[in-house]
C-alpha cells in the first residue's frame, strides 16, 4: 500500500493545506493500491512562489552547470528505474515488461538526449553587432496525462530544466506514483530547493490554478483537446505561452507493395502493446481494396494470439485499460461501430473470458469502415482498429488527411522512395515509415487539433526559451 500524503514544495515534503487524499486502485484487479495527497489552490501558490524565488539563481546557471545537474538526475533515475517500472504497472496497468522496456527507457531517453542537446545548444547569436539571446521563460507549469507517465514527466522536466526554467509539475490523477518517485529522484540528485516542485491533485483545481497563475511563464500541457481548451482559456488573460500536445486519429497507409510484416508490427508496437492508450496510435488502417482480405487473414490471427492479462505476468502482451471510465468509453465506441454497420472481424464488446476483475478489453478490429463513421473520426483510446479500404494512393492520402487531428502517421511500402513521397503528403507531425524505431532526438507534436508547438529534441528545449535582443553598445 502506497501512502503519499505530502507535496514536494521548495525542496521538502510538505503537508497539503487541506483536503482528503485520493484513493487509487489497480486497473488489473480494482483493489486499492494507495492514497495520494490532493493539493489545493494554496499549495499551487506556495509551489509557484518557491519556483519564482528559485528562478532568480537557477536561470543564471551556465549550460555546463545544468548539464551536471541533469547528469546527476539521470544517475538517480537509473538507480530508481525498477521502482518507476513497478509504479507504472501498478498505477496504469502497463505490462511490467513494457514498463521496463518502453515506459522507463523512453523517460531515460529524454533525460539523456536533453543532456546532449544542452551541450551543443547555442543560446546566443551575433547578427552584426546585435546579439540575439535565448533566455529561460520563467516558471514552467507542467500538466501531464496518465498514459505515458514517465516519458511525459521526464521529457517536459528535462527540457524545462535544461532551458533554465524552474518547474511546478501537476501529474494526472491516475498516475501520481511515478511522479512522486520523480520528485524523490530530484531531491536525491541535489536539485536546488524550489527548482522542481510537485503538486498532485485534481486538474480542475491544481491544473486550473497553475494555468491561470500570473507568475507562471509557460504551461506545457499534454492531454485531451477538451482540457487543452480550458487550459488555454484560463491562461489567456496572463498571456503566458501555452504549449499543447493532444490526441489523434492517426492513419496507417499500407501501400499496394506493402509487406504485411512491418504493418502488423506497427499495429502491435504503436497500439496493442499500450492497450490502444497512445495519442499516436495507428487507429485508421488504410489498405488497398484488392489486398484487404489477405491483410485481415494475417492480422486477425496475430491479434487473436495476443496474450491479454495480468500485467505482472512475463507472458502478458496487453494489459487492462487504466480505469472503469476508460473501459466504458471503449465499450461505447465498439457499440457505435456495430451500430454503424462496420464488419467486426475480431474482438467486440465485453471482457475476455477469465479477466472480469480488471478493466480488460478484447483487441478489436472493424473492417469495411468508412471515414465518416464515428469510430474513424473520434479518438477511442482503446485497442479498437478501423480498417478502411482504398482504390488509389491519392484516395488513401485524402482519407488520411480527412481528420481534425494531425499528430502522427504511418506508411508501409517496399519501395522506400514511394513510401517517403506518400509520408510527405500526410499532414501530421511525426510519420513512421516501415515501423522505424522511435527517435528520441526528434521533435514531437501535432498539426491541426493535435496541438501546437513541439516537445523533445532541440525544439522541445526552445519551447521554454524567450528571445531577447541586445542592440548597440
Ligand atoms: P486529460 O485532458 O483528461 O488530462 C490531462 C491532464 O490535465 C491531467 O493532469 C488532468 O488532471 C489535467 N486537467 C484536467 N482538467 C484540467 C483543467 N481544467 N485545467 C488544467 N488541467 C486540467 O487527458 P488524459 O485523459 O489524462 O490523457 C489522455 C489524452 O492525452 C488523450 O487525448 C491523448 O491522446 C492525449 N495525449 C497526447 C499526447 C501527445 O504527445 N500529443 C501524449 C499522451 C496523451
Amino acid at each position: 500500500m502506497r501512502e503519499h500524503d505530502m507535496l514536494y514544495i521548495d525542496g521538502a515534503w510538505r503537508e497539503p493545506e487541506q483536503g482528503d487524499p485520493l484513493e487509487l486502485t489497480d486497473p488489473a484487479t480494482r483493489e486499492v493500491t494507495g492514497r495520494v495527497a490532493l493539493g489545493g489552490e494554496a499549495d499551487v501558490e506556495r509551489a509557484v512562489a518557491a519556483a519564482v524565488r528559485a528562478f532568480d539563481s537557477y536561470s543564471q546557471t551556465s549550460p555546463d552547470e545544468r548539464v551536471e545537474l541533469l547528469k546527476s538526475i539521470l544517475g538517480e533515475f537509473d538507480r530508481r528505474a525498477e521502482d518507476l517500472a513497478q509504479a507504472v504497472t501498478e498505477e496504469m496497468g502497463a505490462p511490467l515488461a513494457l514498463a521496463r522496456g518502453a515506459h522507463v527507457p523512453t523517460g531515460r531517453g529524454q533525460l539523456a538526449s536533453a543532456i546532449e542537446i544542452l551541450r551543443k545548444y547555442e543560446f546566443s547569436e551575433l547578427r552584426g553587432s546585435t546579439e540575439i539571446r535565448q533566455e529561460p521563460l520563467g516558471v514552467a507549469g507542467l500538466i501531464t496525462p496518465w498514459n505515458f507517465p514517465v516519458l511525459q514527466v521526464a521529457g517536459k522536466t528535462a527540457s524545462a530544466l535544461a532551458a533554465g526554467c524552474t518547474v511546478v509539475l501537476k501529474p494526472a490523477e491516475l498516475t501520481p506514483y511515478s511522479a512522486v518517485i520523480t520528485a524523490e529522484i530530484m531531491d536525491a540528485a541535489g536539485v536546488p530547493a524550489g527548482v522542481f516542485n510537485l503538486v498532485t491533485g485534481l486538474g480542475s483545481v491544481v491544473g486550473n490554478a497553475l494555468s491561470s497563475h500570473p507568475d507562471v511563464g509557460v504551461i506545457s500541457f499534454t492531454g485531451s483537446l477538451e482540457t487543452a481548451g480550458r487550459v488555454t482559456i484560463a491562461a489567456a488573460p496572463t498571456m503566458k505561452r501555452v504549449h499543447t500536445e493532444l490526441g489523434g486519429k492517426s492513419p496507417h497507409i499500407l501501400l499496394p507493395d506493402a509487406d504485411f510484416g512491418p504493418a502488423v508490427r506497427t499495429v502491435y508496437d504503436w497500439m496493442m502493446a499500450m492497450t490502444g492508450q497512445l495519442c499516436s496510435a495507428p487507429t485508421r488502417t488504410l489498405v488497398p481494396r484488392s489486398r484487404l482480405e489477405e491483410f485481415l487473414s494475417v492480422l486477425v490471427p496475430s491479434l487473436e494470439a495476443l496474450k491479454v492479462g495480468d500485467p505482472r505476468s512475463p507472458e502478458t502482451e496487453m494489459g487492462p485499460l487504466v480505469s472503469d471510465q476508460q473501459w466504458q468509453k471503449v465499450q461505447h465506441y465498439i457499440q457505435r461501430g456495430l451500430d454503424s454497420g462496420a464488419r467486426l472481424v475480431t474482438g467486440g464488446l465485453g471482457k475476455p473470458a477469465g479477466l472480469e476483475a480488471g478493466h480488460f478489453v478484447k483487441p478489436t478490429v472493424f473492417a469495411d469502415v468508412t471515414n465518416d463513421m464515428v469510430i474513424a473520426r473520434e479518438e477511442i483510446f482503446g485497442p479498437v482498429m478501423s480498417v478502411i479500404a482504398y482504390d488509389t494512393v491519392d484516395e488513401a492520402v485524402a482519407i488520411a488527411n480527412d481528420t481534425p487531428f494531425g499528430l502522427a502517421g504511418y506508411v508501409v511500402g517496399s519501395d522506400l522512395h514511394k513510401a517517403r513521397a506518400v509520408a510527405s503528403r500526410i499532414r501530421a507531425g511525426y510519420i513512421v515509415i516501415n515501423d522505424a524505431e522511435f527517435d528520441w532526438t526528434a521533435p514531437w507534436g501535432g498539426y491541426k487539433q493535435s496541438g501546437n508547438g513541439r516537445e523533445f529534441g532541440p525544439e522541445g528545449l526552445a519551447a521554454y526559451l524567450e528571445t531577447k535582443v541586445l542592440c548597440g553598445g
